[in-house]
């Protein structure tokens, strides 16, 4: 049985997160959330990876400062951007070398939901804490 609270939450987060609503961070007035320092090879890979398929420019606060920055949100399977990223700042001059972060407004925790059959691929989930669908269908 699926309790209120949840049914509610699962509304508000099935569409996933809104650039305007809730990444007010790349505006540069509030710190980038849970922001874990990568190293620049990392970042690239992730990037060339797949992180990264909604890029926007914007505003970093990082280290007590603010820069220019990219930030590459990350999509779930269903194309919906999952709330995470990276985010690398730009420094001029070669004394400074770029910053990357990666970044995450919500980390997340799988549930898998009811008609689960992961040996075959299918995945439906949902995030415990946000309810955003974190559904995988990698099967047949
Ligand atoms: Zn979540």
């Amino acid at each position: 049985m699926i309790e209120p609270q949840t049914a509610k939450r699962d509304r508000v987060r099935s569409s996933g997160f809104d650039v305007d609503k809730d990444f007010g961070f790349i505006r540069g007035n509030d710190p980038i959330p849970n922001a874990t320092p990568v190293g620049l090879e990392d970042a690239l890979h992730a990037i060339g990876y797949g992180v990264g398929d909604l890029v926007v420019r914007g505003v970093a606060m990082a280290e007590g400062t603010r820069r220019h920055a990219r930030f590459f949100l990350r999509k779930t399977q269903a194309g919906r951007l999952d709330g995470s990223g990276l985010a690398v700042l730009g420094r001029w001059g070669v004394k400074y070398p770029p910053l990357a972060f990666a970044f995450e407004i919500c980390d997340h925790d799988s549930v898998l939901g009811s008609g689960a059959n992961p040996s075959r691929g299918w995945r439906p989930a949902r995030c415990k804490k946000c309810g955003l669908d974190l559904t995988v269908d990698s099967g047949d």
